[in-house]
């Protein structure tokens, strides 16, 4: 199939209804940024073997790729504005292929309010890589950032942690088969409405991608503050759990792609937290707090320390 051909197809519909797009025409997008607001401006790629394993309908990549992007969005605050995707795709990539990665795409669109405005594919003789660029728009000076946690702020995560690295593990027979945890790790959540209202509740906030433990250092290191995390407290699925308890914890710790938000509130702002659990219906669990020092620090029920690392906390 032509380039063209497939632009005119498949692509230029994700374009529609979006002026700034050009209806992929151009050279390049002209954008609008309405007054008195700001650019939130994100880029993430996934290739095949690492963050997805190559068998999934390609719907479900094209929904991931999406969705990993609009989790850093809904980390700042952000409502979706416009994207531009890149595509390296093997040179047998078929004609069906692209029309199911692209509905995938439509699907998600519509969801989340965002549209195609730019891009480019391209052939390549390595393994299907794919990347997007994310636009997003907040009111000037309201994003939500990771460095301004406070010593005595409440650590919160959105959901339950760790399904998705069980899941994976899952979906390539190494634990036990189970359709909620692989559907964890295909298809995130991105907490794009909590992100939008966490806008001058929280003091910092960012979603977990990498594992708990290792983002929660990023907040730390931007903040300049320390963490205690409150092993017991963490929120985990039945279905994690029924995998076995202490592999749960181990990957609701340092397991990745859970695409949950991790934020920091004062305490007086409980209530507000509280609140919004009820009003979005999700679960937001409070998971320890923030403290003087640099270091992230496990304690259990007693508030002895876990020495995560000589246990294999951080084996995920
Ligand atoms: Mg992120």
């Amino acid at each position: 199939v032509k380039e063209f051909d497939l632009i005119n197809t498949y692509f230029k519909p994700l374009a529609k209804g979006f002026p700034g797009s050009l209806n992929l025409t151009d050279d390049a997008a002209v954008l609008d940024i309405p007054a008195g607001f700001q650019l939130i401006i994100t880029k993430d790629a996934i290739s095949q073997g690492v963050h997805f394993i190559g068998n999934e309908a390609p719907s479900l990549i094209a929904k991931k790729l999406l969705r990993t992007n609009l989790s850093d969005l809904a980390a700042k605050g952000t409502t979706p504005y416009c994207y531009f995707l890149a595509g390296m795709l093997p040179k047998n990539t078929d004609e069906a292929w692209i029309k199911s990665f692209t509905s995938g795409l439509a699907e998600d669109q519509k969801l989340f309010g965002i549209h195609l405005a730019g891009g480019d594919t391209t052939s390549t003789l390595g393994s299907l890589s794919l990347s997007i660029t994310a636009l997003g728009l907040v009111p000037k000076n309201s994003a939500l950032t990771r460095s301004r946690a406070k010593i005595g702020d409440d650590i919160y995560v959105s959901g339950t942690l760790g399904d998705s690295a069980l899941g994976l593990l899952s979906a390539q027979g190494k634990c036990p088969h189970d359709a909620f945890l692989i559907n964890r790790y295909q298809l995130p959540e991105p907490r794009l409405s909590l992100g939008q209202t966490l806008r001058g509740i929280a003091n910092s906030c960012m979603d977990i991608s990498d594992g708990l433990v290792q983002d929660l250092e990023h907040i730390c290191k931007a903040s300049n503050v320390g963490a205690v995390i409150e092993a017991h407290t963490l929120p985990l699925s039945a279905a994690a759990q029924k995998i076995g308890t202490l592999l749960a914890l181990e990957a609701a710790l340092s397991g990745g792609d859970d695409y949950e938000l991790l934020f920091t509130v004062a305490p007086e702002n409980a209530k507000n937290i509280a609140a919004l659990a009820k009003k979005f219906a999700l679960p937001i669990a409070r998971i320890g707090k923030i403290a003087n020092g640099k270091k992230v620090r496990v304690i259990d029920e007693s508030g002895k320390e876990i020495d995560i690392e000589k246990k294999g906390f951080l084996h995920f």
